[in-house]
């Protein structure tokens, strides 16, 4: 099945993605059926393609291939593993421009957004690529008697990992799961959301032509209700990024499977303005917290908390910067913004703005879709005085909308941040980086960023990243990235045989001797004792 080229929009056309990469990449899915799913440009909704809407059979042959390529890929070096990963890297950003129509041509966001995926991605292989073989490698432990028993750890990978993406952010949001589960030794089959296709079938190709062997990554493409389940009933890890009700579908699958996952799902993030912050500085960091993506980031702050003292003078600077953006579907540097997902996006933004009006609430600025740019652009859109219960205030909007509060000092800032099932970011703007810090550690979220929206969190992808609450489960990037696609074996050995009474010798002194034992290691200094002692000691 070829992508549809015949008449892609003009403006589309111009692009250039039609000439040839990405026609014929659905080719690549192996799908028995003939039934197709139309996929649609966001800026002018006009069909752009179409893909195979893949049945539980199709999620078997695939997950098939993915398990018989396992064990060949798991013996590959790690040297190897990781030099594929880099060459990946490379051809990402050879073919940047391209990846980033493709982007924009898929998700309708601005193209200055698009370029963080690529840069992301290109960035998270060299990371794998470097600490890849330390997650792998093999550790020592004390062993129980440590004189008379060994204890090491092996680790493996656990198999077919299932990677379930969304459409926000095609390109990030799937590889920065796949690639820790690659250089792990495992085999991934990925489903990326029905909307937002071919980036991902961009990635296979691109993987294939660094040198990733066939079956290592493979592509099922359909419907998340019959796709999803069929996945997880044959993958021996799961890794989902989406909304929070689907998340809960997929642990309770998971669980009845008995296999691990990783989920990152929504958030209502908040941001906080000290009474100390540079008010510039942080209404340009407040734009970009909640207008990136046209909102549609699982990072993205929508609210925000500002102390009484600086308030006017933050809210006229953060308006005035909002008003400053400039909204447009064009397939260059010169918008801001871009337009949402489709018509089901842009009536929750429109009825959760709708709602807080009705409530009582201010809209400062935006406030109103904009079909003289795209049939689902909407505004950025600031709000003040929204009712506590208004659903923008309760629900995430996942679009570009913000309430605004005053809060009278930071402890009632923090209890306001904290006041949500969620837990996935928050940002701080503080003259003060410690003070930062200190609130940092107060704030209930996987990251918080202090004197930067979201970009310092993701994009420091050694530490990890994920969140508390509604907002997931586990924790992707860095070591805890690697280790989740990992099954440990803890190997021991014992240098007096079994370690049970010698034979001869009564229980009841053998019971005596281990409780004489166990209650001089409770005496003897611990070896972390020894190391805080050696720390503290002045010689
Ligand atoms: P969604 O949960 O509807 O869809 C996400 C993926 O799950 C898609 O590929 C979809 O096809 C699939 N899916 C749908 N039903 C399924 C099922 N029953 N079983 C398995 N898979 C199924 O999410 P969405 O609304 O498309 O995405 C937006 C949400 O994702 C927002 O809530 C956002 O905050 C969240 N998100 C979270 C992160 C994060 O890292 N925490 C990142 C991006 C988006």
């Amino acid at each position: 099945m070829a992508l549809e080229t015949d008449s892609p929009p003009d403006a589309l056309a111009a692009t250039g993605i039609f000439d040839g990469w990405l026609t014929g990449l659905t080719e690549r899915i192996d799908a028995a059926g003939t039934e197709t799913i139309d996929v649609r440009a966001p800026a002018t909704d006009a069909v752009i393609g179409s893909i195979p809407r893949c049945t539980e059979d199709d999620v078997e042959r695939a997950v098939e291939s993915a398990r018989s390529a396992q064990s060949s890929w798991a013996e590959t070096p790690i040297d190897e593993r990781s030099e594929i990963l880099e060459r990946f890297g490379d051809l990402v950003l050879k073919r940047r421009a391209e990846l980033l129509d493709c982007l924009q041509l898929e998700t309708g966001k601005s193209r200055r957004h698009a370029v963080e995926e690529v840069v992301d991605v290109a960035m998270a292989c060299s990371y794998y690529a470097d600490r890849g073989a330390e997650a792998l490698g093999e550790d020592r432990r004390r062993g129980v008697f440590p004189l008379a028993t060994t204890a090491h750890v092996t680790y493996e990978p656990v198999g077919v990992v299932g990677a379930i993406s969304p459409w926000n952010y095609p390109l990030t949001l799937s590889l920065t799961d796949v690639l820790p589960a690659l250089v792990a030794g495992n085999t991934v089959v990925l489903k990326p959301d029905e909307k937002t296709p071919y980036t991902a079938l961009a990635m296979a190709d691109l993987l294939e032509r660094a040198g990733l062997p066939d079956g290592c990554f493979e592509i099922v493409t359909g419907r998340g209700a019959t796709v999803g389940p069929a996945l997880i009933d044959r993958v021996d890890y799961v890794s989902f990024t989406g909304s929070t009700e689907t998340g809960r579908s997929v642990a309770e699958r998971a669980g009845r499977n008995l296999i691990g996952c990783s989920l990152e799902l929504g958030g209502k993030n908040p941001l906080l303005v000290l009474d100390d912050a540079d008010v510039e500085e942080a209404a340009r960091g407040a734009v970009q917290a909640c207008f990136t993506n046209a909102g549609q980031l699982c990072l993205a702050a929508e609210r925000l908390y500002v102390a009484d003292a600086v308030y006017d003078e933050f809210l006229d600077a953060f308006v005035e910067e909002t008003r400053r953006l400039t909204l447009g579907t064009g397939f260059d540097f010169a918008d801001d913004v871009g337009s949402l997902i489709d018509g089901d996006q842009l009536e929750r933004v429109e009825s959760h703005v709708e709602d807080a009006r009705d409530r009582g609430a201010t809209v400062l600025t935006g406030g109103r879709r904009r079909p003289d740019v795209g049939p689902f652009c909407y505004e950025p859109t600031i709000l003040t005085d929204v009712d506590p219960d208004a659903t923008a205030a309760c629900e995430e909007t996942f679009g570009p909308v913000v309430s605004v509060e005053s809060v009278p000092d930071v402890a009632t800032g923090i209890e306001r941040a904290n006041d949500s099932d969620y837990g996935l970011n928050a940002s701080v703007w503080t003259g003060n980086r410690t003070r930062g810090v200190a609130v940092a550690r107060e704030i209930d979220c996987g990251t918080v960023c202090v004197n930067d929206a979201y970009i310092s969190g993701w994009a420091s992808v050694d530490a990890p990243m994920g969140g508390f609450g509604d907002s997931g489960l586990g924790r992707r990037h860095g070591r805890e990235g690697i280790e989740r696609y990992l099954e440990s074996r803890t190997i021991t050995t014992s240098r007096i045989g079994p370690l049970d009474a010698p034979p001869g010798i009564p229980v009841s002194w053998y019971a005596r001797g281990m409780f004489a034992l166990t209650r001089l290691q409770h005496r003897l200094p611990t070896v972390s004792s020894i190391e805080r002692w050696l720390r503290n000691a002045r010689f």
